[in-house]
């Protein structure tokens, strides 16, 4: 596996935080801290309504956007809901699946893999986030759970489109919201090369070697170094840290000196 071909991908998750004009204000002070890398790429989750202003804020050539989540029908009578072909152009990448999705929300296997394939079918990268819950751990069922996410997630997907899907790998105990516990660096490879197995089964060599698989709990400027080195970790999903800009920068400076080993 080559991880130096893999662009390494630093995503910020804003979730139900900062309005519009906080909003404008973060992306502000992250462009006065943030140089461009050629090879990372950065990734901000703004709310529904702050992506259209924050998309006409943004330098292009240093930040990208992506959903937090969106419908997997292109329109319909769905009071409420914004799809996936609504957001093209608005942004690169569409964040599908996230624990609190599937635990707040009731998204069940099959929603997801249907929002997995709309966020293909729009020309959006979809990261699908997928992690075992803390009693499926202590079960001893983590490869099972993440083996039935990934599997169902990209079972509509041809081998061409599975390499244009990133796989966050996020122990939902880990998650800070979630509990916060710290996931051993060993542990984590371990699972993300079991889910790159899992593509490389079903999908072959190449699409194994293209999928991006990013590491998303708890992760701050002081652990990203640590989890950024990992054989099979190509960038993190970055939750509460991705609120405070110091620590950002900070994340996005650690995927630096990574990638200058
Ligand atoms: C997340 O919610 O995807 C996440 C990783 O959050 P945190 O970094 O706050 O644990």
């Amino acid at each position: 596996m080559n991880k130096q071909s893999r662009k390494t991908l630093i995503v910020g998750n804003w979730k139900e935080h900062e309005n519009v004009s906080q909003a404008s204000t973060l992306v502000a002070r992250l462009h006065k801290l943030i140089a461009g890398h050629r090879d990372i790429e950065i990734v901000l989750a703004p709310n529904m309504l702050a992506l259209q202003p924050v998309s006409l804020q943004i330098d292009r050539r240093r930040f990208r956007l992506a959903s937090q989540n969106a419908n997997a029908k292109d329109e319909g009578a769905l009071t409420g809901e914004v799809s996936f072909a609504m957001l093209r152009g608005i942004v690169h990448y569409g964040i599908v699946g996230h624990s609190e999705r599937r635990i707040y929300f009731n998204e069940s296997l099959e929603d997801v893999r249907d929002k997995v394939a709309a966020s293909i079918r729009n020309g959006i990268m979809p990261i699908l986030c997928v992690g075992e819950n803390s009693e499926d751990r202590s079960n001893g069922e983590t490869r099972q759970v993440l083996h039935d996410q990934v599997i169902s997630a990209l079972s509509n997907l041809t081998a061409e489109e599975v390499t244009h899907v990133v796989i966050a790998y996020e122990p939902v105990w880990a998650i800070s919201t979630f509990g916060g516990e710290l996931a051993k660096p060993d542990d984590v490879q371990d699972c993300m090369k079991f889910i790159r197995n899992q593509v490389k089964e079903l999908y072959g060599e190449r699409a194994a070697e293209d999928i991006r698989i990013l590491y998303g709990g708890s992760v701050d400027d002081h652990l990203a170094g640590g989890y950024l080195a990992l054989d099979d970790c190509d960038g993190v999903l970055v939750g509460s840290a991705s609120l405070n800009y110091h620590k950002f920068s900070g994340i996005v400076e650690a995927a630096y000196r990574n990638n200058r080993k």
